[in-house]
């Protein structure tokens, strides 16, 4: 993990920093950190591996699990789970498919699943059981909101007010767009670093069980299916391209953050602040394939 850090920090392609809120634009583009927890629960740092960064559509993945675990496969009447081949926030998509987003990591998608998870609470009460289930499954009770991020998020958000009210008008959505979109604006503020996120992932790598606990978070086959969704849909539009370069489930966030999955092997957070053309960390995914290359890590082989 130190090589990998130490070639990063050598490379002049670094990609954009997202600019849509202050707290985003503000972090440095030199960042990168990089944390590896093997099944035997060994953790290997480079980097930057301890500063905190905002997980944005990371916390995707979670919502999903809790979601599932709510709701199990009612949760597919109201969003679907097919790559989307367009941009995280399109709304012409939305249009074709009669409100119904095509999977759980797309903006629509996310606000459809939060939604669930906010069915018969108040949004205090639904973030509350949000935030404890990440500190639950990264084992560290100190992760927080960023609640200067969830401002900004909710004062600029206007593309994803218009995905949700464009929901509402098909009755995709039971509870009222600002409550959900509350709880959505602040999941996607949480703060973590790349530590905390791949302790957070181990339950994926082994079969719904941090190792390490022996707690059972998820049934082994939600576990299977949400890797799988991560495969196909974990990267936007860039889902193909991170797949053929490094083989992974993996999901990303456009405050650079990437949660990878090696089924049975480890749980990897990867975090540099640059940004490709699809909003996928550029760096991040550069430090996987050589990761997976030399571990030899692909689901795929070699
Ligand atoms: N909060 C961001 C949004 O909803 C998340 C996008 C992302 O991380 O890709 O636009």
């Amino acid at each position: 993990m130190k090589e990998i850090a130490a070639e990063m920090a050598q490379r002049p392609d670094r990609g954009e920093v997202a600019t849509y809120i202050p707290e985003l634009a503000r972090v440095d583009a030199k960042s990168f950190g990089l944390v590896v927890i093997g099944a035997e629960g060994h953790v290997a740092a480079g980097g930057d591996s301890e500063t905190l960064f905002s997980i944005q559509s990371i916390s995707k993945v979670f919502t999903l699990t809790l979601a599932l675990g709510r709701a199990g496969n009612r949760l597919w009447r109201r969003v679907g789970r097919e790559p989307s081949g367009s941009p995280f926030n399109s709304i012409v998509q939305l249009e074709r498919e009669r409100g119904i987003p095509r999977n759980p990591f797309i903006n629509a998608g996310a606000i459809a699943v939060t939604d669930l998870i906010l069915s018969g609470h108040r949004p205090r009460e639904a973030l509350g059981d949000i935030l404890r289930f990440m500190q639950f499954v990264a084992d560290d009770p100190s992760i927080m909101i960023d609640e200067a991020v969830a401002a900004s998020e909710q004062r600029t958000g206007f593309r994803n007010i218009a995905l949700a009210n464009y929901m509402k008008s098909f009755d995709v959505l039971e509870n009222p767009v600002d409550f959900t979109l509350g709880v959505y604006f602040h999941h996607c503020a949480i703060a973590m670093s790349c530590r905390q996120l791949a302790m957070a992932g181990r339950f994926l790598a082994h079969l719904g069980r941090n190792p390490s606990t022996g707690l059972s978070v998820v049934q082994p086959e939600s576990a299977r299916r949400i890797n799988a969704i991560m495969l196909m849909c974990g990267h936007y539009d860039g889902s193909g391209e991170f797949a053929y370069r490094v083989g992974l489930p993996g999901k990303s966030g456009v405050g650079g953050g990437v949660l990878a999955i090696a089924p049975g092997k480890a749980s990897i957070a990867v975090w540099s602040p640059g940004l490709d053309a699809n909003g996928n960390s550029h760096l991040g995914r550069v430090a996987l394939e050589l990761l997976t290359k030399r571990m030899g890590w692909s689901i795929f082989g070699a």
